[in-house]
């Protein structure tokens, strides 16, 4: 299992947290080897050694994915803690007072509360927990259900344990018979091989899904700006109606001069800022764009002709004033064509093609402008 995650993580990249649930599979291997192996390894290994890490792997994968979904890093401390606690204790019950029973609820009694928080964190965006707060990461997909599942499971598998133990502590410690009752094994060897297993594949599956996620993002963004490219603008822009909608498109002027005079890659640091300086000036809700080369376009959703045309007047005296400080001895400046959605402009192709209209009236009429186009002009 553990070699399986870590040929998937290889593959899908780093996602924060799930380094961890590496650790903890590794650590129940060992943890497992040890405690199948009790009859032919010295004791301190086969009861101690093997208890204290039985509970120290659901830790670290249940921290792994709180790291995963808080983007918080749990202190190592409770481990250690947990190790410092766990280690006398297990000694205590297997040297000093041997009990059988006491070890096992040591080791099912933490499994299952460990599980189940575990589970509790990965429900986040879930139908069950749609508003976790604090939570920074909350996409809830099959995958997350398939480990959710599985741990599940395996805190099944050990409540049932404790339960069982306890029930049969009452008949004395030496009604205990090893590896539990029939009953007990059951669940042990069905449910728990098939909740650890679905709780694997579970891991792997988010980390496809994330991979899938990652490359879905590079797919619709431009590399140079990190803003949407045309692909990522049409399926961002399909997802809510044109209806309501300007969208302003922007042309830097005389950008081949830019090129031959300062050389391409301060021509990129121009692009550069004009994405910024639109992030910084356009309503918090506008869709932006790279469309290609130095043309860019933002989808302000929910916004009249007039009020695009202010935000566009803000935008390009904001970038004219900002290009003072490349240091290129000019300032810079952007040519902007506005237009608004109506009866007759309904999609975003035609929203486009519009303002571009006006972009090219801009452009003929001295550059460094914003024009509208309005009903009548059309
Ligand atoms: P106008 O004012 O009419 O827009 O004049 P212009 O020189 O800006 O003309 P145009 O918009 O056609 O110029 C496009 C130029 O942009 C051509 C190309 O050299 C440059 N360009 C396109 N993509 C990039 C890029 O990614 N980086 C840089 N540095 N330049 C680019
Ligand atoms: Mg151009
Ligand atoms: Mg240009």
């Amino acid at each position: 299992m553990a070699i399986m995650l870590l040929l998937t993580m290889r593959q899908a990249g780093r996602v924060r947290g799930t380094p961890l649930w590496l650790w903890s599979t590794l650590t129940a291997a060992i943890a497992i080897a040890l405690n199948t192996s009790q009859e032919e390894i010295p004791e301190f290994f086969g009861y101690v050694v093997s208890g204290v890490l039985l509970v120290i792997g659901p830790m670290i994968s249940a921290l792994g994915t709180f790291e995963y979904r808080y983007h918080r890093r749990f202190s190592v401390r409770w481990i250690y803690a947990a190790i410092i606690v766990l280690t006398p204790t297990f000694y205590y019950f297997t040297f000093v007072q041997s009990n059988i029973a006491a070890r096992i609820l040591l080791v099912a009694v933490p499994i299952a509360a460990l599980c189940s928080w575990h589970a509790w964190l990965m429900l986040a965006g879930s139908a069950v927990r749609p508003r976790a707060v604090g939570v920074k990461h909350v996409r809830f997909r099959i995958p997350h259900a398939i480990m959710v599942l599985g741990l599940l499971m395996v805190a099944l598998v050990f409540l049932v344990r404790s339960v069982d133990t306890i029930q049969v502590m009452s008949a004395g410690p030496a009604a205990i018979p090893r590896g539990g009752s029939t009953r007990t094994a059951f669940f042990f060897y069905a449910v728990g091989l098939a909740g650890r297993l679905s709780l694997l594949i579970g891991m792997v599956l988010v980390l496809m899904d994330e991979l899938e996620q990652e490359l879905r993002a590079l797919a619709s963004r431009d590399a140079l700006t990190g803003l949407f490219n045309r692909r990522g603008l049409s399926a961002a822009a399909g997802a809510s109606s044109v209806a309501n909608a300007s969208l302003l498109m922007l042309d830097l002027d005389h950008f081949k001069a830019v090129n031959d005079d300062f050389g391409h890659d301060q021509g990129d640091r121009v692009i550069g800022l004009l994405a910024r300086c639109a992030q910084a000036n356009l309503p918090a809700n506008a869709v932006l764009a790279r469309l290609g080369g130095e043309e860019f376009c933002a989808l302000l959703p929910q916004s009249d002709l007039a009020t695009a045309q202010t935000s566009a007047e803000t935008l390009r005296k904001a970038f004219h004033l900002e290009t003072a400080a490349l240091g290129h001895g000019r300032q810079h400046t952007v040519s902007i064509g506005v237009a608004a959605a109506d009866e007759a402009i309904t999609t975003l192709k035609a929203l486009i093609e519009c303002a571009d209209q006006a972009l090219y009236r801009a452009k003929r009429d001295g550059r460094n402008r914003v024009e509208l186009v309005t009903p009548m002009q059309r």
